[in-house]
């Protein structure tokens, strides 16, 4: 099937794709169609967003869905509302001339009123986040009996967020007989025992890049200990000039220092996490794809959203602990027949993480040394001759009686001052400061053990808070994000209790005791043993706290099903 006339779609479906500008299918496509057209199997295909295979999955359902019943018979799952908006307008375009097919999509953080209105449209296809599907399985409003197709879609990231409850009911509450199609871009351990306790038989396709690197990514990695982590970026940005990138770090709260961080600095910079509503998350992508900021700072889910073709750099600010995802994350850049340029910023002590990166990836990924402010002030002159080349066109009317008597100067030297003088505040900022480049992997530090290394990060920590509070302009961390309510002093770490990150804060009206009494309902199991309890820290907009390592999969599992003052709560480790 190298066209998709060739395949035997209809020619409804056939002439909507022919006018989005699909000619040959995608490879996912050209597994995935023919064999849901024609077997009974399950299936578990491996593939990435970009593959295209919205519409490996969906244009032969569609070809086989009946539009004479008014019943629910195809059931996408996907872990956000962003992806389940792509996903049903995808299939209104794939719909545009089945005028009977009827699609909704139904996510949380939107009106649960009007989805169930549109449900009473009777429509064929729903397209929703588990949480709400959930939602509205309990408030009956979904009727699953004629589910015929199930689909799966990013199953990796939706057990990561937590919704494997959610799955596993959605699974029972739909008819046995349905086939059931799960996508994923990596096979976790929680896909693999998903599909052996859900999934029949399934036959298996992989497709994209797992393993398949892309090879016109450059990787580079640069060693800084925790505390220069944020300066080393600065550097890697402004040897960069032009750049259009991705940060990606670990945490939301890690995301929204670093962006902050960047923000003060000057940059057309922000932040994208789940911690903002949906409007903001909406207006940061927005911002990006129209590049009115050109750095984005993201978590890897809230990533997960946007879809842009020219990055010219991903930066892993920390590093993933699967070496797919860090693939994942850095074939965002070398898009559309460009190169791209991935750059590591690794502690002292990942060496043995990063190894691992490289050894299950292959991926070369060469050690590189933090630019000093002379090879930043290079690059930064590069970079202007560089975007000098790229003016062909006049934007205003320009004439020599603009230019006032400079023939006491030569060319140079009106080259020189210009130059001076664009590049003036960078190189006062760069002037006498440290070189960052001589720290280096330490197999010294991955051989201590794990509570010697919490606790060199914990006194990191300090010391970063200690330096933010400097008295210098340019470091003067304005936000009190992160810093707690210690008082900036280093705190040892207790083995024994797990750190929280906690998604409600000062905001919600969120006080000690409501945290206190949070922890407490969702731990309770153990009856009238309750878990220790250790240091709270509320901040405006998020909170962290410390529980007995022991209540960790307790609390997890019970606190996402539980509100505060009518908002979800969500909790996840913090590292
Ligand atoms: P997806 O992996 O489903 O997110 O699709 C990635 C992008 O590829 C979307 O913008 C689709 O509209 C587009 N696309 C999907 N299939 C094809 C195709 N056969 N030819 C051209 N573009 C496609």
């Amino acid at each position: 099937m190298n066209l998709f006339t060739e395949s035997n779609l209809s020619p409804d479906i056939l002439k909507a794709v022919g006018e989005l500008g699909y000619e040959s299918p995608t490879e996912i496509q050209k597994q995935t169609i023919p064999f849901i057209l024609s077997d009974i199997r399950d299936l578990i295909a491996l593939a990435q967003t970009g593959t295209g295979k919205t519409a490996a999955f969906s244009l032969p359902i569609l070809d086989m869905i009946d539009d004479t019943s008014r019943k629910i018979q195809f059931l996408v799952l996907c872990p956000t509302r962003e992806l389940c908006l792509q996903i049903a307008k995808d299939i209104k375009n794939y719909t545009k001339y089945m005028p009977n097919i009827k699609s909704t999509a139904v996510y949380g953080g939107s009106s649960i009123m009007d989805q169930m209105r549109s449900l009473k449209e009777k429509p064929q296809i729903i397209v929703g986040t588990p949480g709400r599907v959930i939602d509205l399985i309990n408030r009956k409003a979904l009727d699953f009996s004629a589910i015929h197709w199930l689909v799966l879609d990013e199953a990796d990231e939706m057990l990561s967020m937590g919704f494997k409850d959610e799955l596993e009911t959605i699974m029972r509450e739909t008819p046995e007989t349905k086939q059931t199609f799960l996508f994923s871009a990596t096979m976790s351990k929680e896909v693999e025992r998903i599909s052996k306790n859900y999934l029949t038989n399934p036959h298996r396709i992989s497709v994209g890049s797992i393993n398949e690197v892309k090879k016109n990514i450059k990787h580079e990695y640069y060693v800084a200990g925790y505390r220069n982590k944020k300066e080393a970026l600065k550097r890697l940005i402004d040897s960069n000039p032009n750049q259009y990138s991705i940060i990606f770090c670990r945490t939301r709260m890690e995301t929204q220092e670093v962006a902050d961080f960047l923000m003060q600095n000057g940059y057309a910079a922000d932040a994208l996490h789940g911690d903002l509503s949906q409007a903001q998350r909406d207006t940061v992508m927005k911002k990006f794809r129209l590049k009115n900021i050109d750095i984005l700072v993201a978590t890897d889910v809230a990533a997960r959203g946007l879809d842009v073709d020219s990055l010219t750099h991903v930066v892993h600010f920390s590093l993933p602990d699967d070496p797919e995802v860090f693939v994942h994350r850095s074939g965002r850049t070398g898009r559309a027949g460009k190169d791209g340029i991935s750059i590591s910023l690794i502690k002292p002590e990942e060496s043995r993480k990063l190894k691992q990166i490289k050894s299950v990836t292959k991926i070369e990924i060469t050690e590189s040394r933090i630019p000093t402010g002379e090879d930043i002030i290079k690059a930064q002159v590069a970079g202007v001759f560089e975007n000098l080349l790229e003016v062909h066109e006049d934007y205003f009317d320009f004439n020599d009686s603009l230019i006032p008597d400079l023939s006491a100067f030569t060319k140079e030297e009106l080259v020189h001052k210009l130059l001076q003088f664009q590049l003036k505040d960078l190189a006062l900022y760069y002037k006498d400061r440290q070189d960052l480049s001589e720290q280096k992997m330490s197999n010294r530090d991955d051989d201590r053990g794990g509570r010697d290394r919490d606790r060199g990060r914990d006194r990191d920590r300090g010391r970063d808070r200690d330096r933010d509070r400097g008295p210098r302009g340019d470091r003067d961390g304005r936000s009190d994000r992160g810093r707690g309510d210690r008082g900036g002093k280093p705190r040892q770490r207790d083995e024994n209790m797990t750190r929280f990150f906690f998604n409600l804060g000062k905001k919600d009206q969120l006080k000690k005791l409501d945290v206190l009494e949070i922890i407490n309902k969702a731990t309770s199991s153990k009856g009238s043993k309750r878990a220790e309890i250790g240091n709270i820290e509320i901040l405006e907009k998020f909170s962290f706290f410390e529980i007995e390592k022991s209540y960790k999969n307790e609390l997890l599992g019970n606190i996402s099903s539980m509100k505060f003052k009518g908002k979800d709560m969500r909790a996840e480790e913090a590292n």
